[in-house]
């Protein structure tokens, strides 16, 4: 079974992480969005709401599974028994920043990063706009599964 992990924060999850995840799916049979948890940062929307949404978000596609980790992502690459991760690149900044962590992830641990383009309709999306536009008051429901 060809699986791969898509890592992030997802806090929360929006339209733009779901576009990767939908064009990616054909390519796998088996995708694992995994929460990465970061126990010193207070998150904006609680863990196991974001990870609700996502299942709901993907309700009946057995395809997809959600998760959440704390450590390396290669270790939980390698308990899904996959060596393929899966990240989106949205700007030559997240390129710059993707490229050495996938370098370092490959040479080190021989785990392969995959990228998607972002489409451009949700290149301008990302979780800290919606923070920012959420602590403004202004409504976000479209930006978020
Ligand atoms: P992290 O905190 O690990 O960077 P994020 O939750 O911010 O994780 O994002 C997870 C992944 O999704 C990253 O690879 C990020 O570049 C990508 N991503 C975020 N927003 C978009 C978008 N609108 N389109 C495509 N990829 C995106």
């Amino acid at each position: 079974m060809k699986t791969i992990i898509f890592p992030g924060s997802f806090d929360p999850f929006t339209i733009g992480h779901k576009d990767v995840v939908e064009r990616i799916l054909p390519l796998f049979d088996k995708v694992v969005i995994a929460f990465g948890v970061n126990l010193q940062k207070k998150s904006f929307m609680p863990l196991e709401e974001r990870m609700e949404r996502v299942r709901k978000a993907f309700a009946g596609n057995d395809k997809i599974e959600v998760t959440s980790y704390t450590g390396l992502t290669v270790d939980l690459a390698k308990k899904y028994d996959t060596h393929y991760i899966l990240r989106g690149v949205r700007t030559n900044a997240d390129f710059e920043y993707e490229r050495i962590m996938a370098d370092a992830n490959r040479r080190l641990e021989g785990v392969d990063t995959i990228f998607v383009v972002a489409d451009e309709k949700y290149a301008y999306v990302s979780s800290s706009l919606v923070r920012e536009l959420s602590a403004f008051g202004r409504d976000i429901t479209d930006l978020i599964v």
